[in-house]
């Protein structure tokens, strides 16, 4: 029977101990397994933005582990594309933990990858995930400017090198988030939300919701997540498309969680504001990758307002269009930004214009 074990409170360390300790996850390990954690490192951000996984939670998750004779632990992230996952791994302060309890950080940008089968097509996955003895996900729950929200599901797309990455957004994001979900399997989630940004993946406008989730089922997590941001879980098609593919259930019965302290005043949850979908209201977005349009969220949130419309995205490729083409895919719009992904700031120079 899934369930879900909930922690009020802002101290991520001691948070995410309190929760392996409540859930008694050792007895889950195999004995002399490799334990691989698996954060959000998305960008190279500091996680009070609300967009990484504090690096409390990796402390906190290792101190367990090692208290419980665990020795064979990893780090493994592989930020977007166009981000550095070294920088990330020292914006959020992973440097710091890493050499503390000399658990090594791998960058899965550089690690090798297997092609493997997934209900929706072969796909290439990084190893170090692959083949983990035991896998922990380790993901942030927050808004995200394409897919509505994001958690333990979508987290798993750090797991594939960048030529995957680009493909899913070539094929809508949602089925492939949903099949690489049902073949990698994380053995646990572990949810960071103490203060994600509702609206946006790459963070800025954090939200106290001080909290933290642990679970089996990263299907059940993701409907959780989905309930407390107050979204429905048709706004976040790939939640349904892996329930479907086996990776879990959608379903929350009464006593399916299970809360190990009670509710701090922090820990409301306010819906998103909607501002992102605002700003992108001009937006015809065609498989876009996520940097390209992180970039030109981050540049629409500065620029003045204006009704030109703007394209993005691989689906562009040839495709004339009279408006903004952000990035090297919109080849053939009256006016274009250059780049692959386009910086921010240049995307706000044409907006300006
Ligand atoms: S320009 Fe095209 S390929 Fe490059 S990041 Fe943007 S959407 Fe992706």
């Amino acid at each position: 029977m899934p369930s879900i074990y909930e922690i009020f409170g802002t101290d991520a360390h001691e948070m995410t101990k309190a929760l392996m300790e409540g859930a008694q996850i050792i007895k889950q390990i195999p004995a002399g397994a490799s334990v691989a954690l698996k954060p959000n490192l998305v960008v190279a951000a500091s996680p009070e933005s609300g967009a990484t996984t504090h690096a409390g939670v990796l402390s906190g998750a290792i101190e367990y582990l090692r208290d419980h004779g665990v020795t064979d632990i990893s780090i493994i992230e592989g930020s977007w594309v166009g981000d550095n996952t070294g920088r990330a791994f020292r914006a959020a302060g992973y440097d710091e933990v890493s050499k503390h309890y000399n658990v090594p950080l791998y960058d899965l940008k550089h690690d090798q990858t297997r092609r493997v089968k997934s209900p929706l097509r072969p796909m290439d996955i990084c190893c170090r995930a692959l083949d983990a003895g035991y896998l922990i996900n380790l993901p942030v729950l927050k808004g995200h400017c394409q897919t509505v929200m994001t958690c333990a599901l979508k987290n798993c797309k750090g797991c594939i090198p960048d030529k995957e990455k680009r493909r899913f957004h070539a094929e809508g994001l949602m089925e492939p988030i949903a099949a690489l979900a049902a073949t990698l399997k994380p053995d646990l989630t572990i949810v960071d939300s103490i203060c994600g940004d509702l609206n946006f993946e790459e963070g800025g406008n954090p939200v106290p919701t001080g909290r933290m989730l642990l679970g089996n089922d990263p299907v059940q997590i993701d409907a959780y997540g989905c309930r407390l941001m107050g979204l429905d879980l048709d706004q976040v098609p790939y939640i349904g498309l892996a329930e479907g593919w086996g990776a879990g259930t959608t379903r929350i019965e009464a006593g399916d969680i299970i809360q190990l302290n009670q509710p701090t005043a922090a820990a409301s949850y306010p819906a998103p504001s909607g501002k992102v979908a605002s700003l992108t209201r001009n937006v015809q977005a065609k498989s876009a990758c996520s940097a390209c349009y992180a970039s030109l969220v981050r540049a629409l949130y500065n620029s003045r307002p204006s009704r030109e419309p703007i394209a993005i995205g691989q689906g562009w490729k040839g495709v004339t269009f009279d408006g903004l083409g952000v990035g090297a895919c919109c080849n053939c719009a009256s006016r274009q930004v250059p780049g692959c992904p386009p910086t921010a700031e240049t995307i706000l120079e044409y907006l300006n214009r």
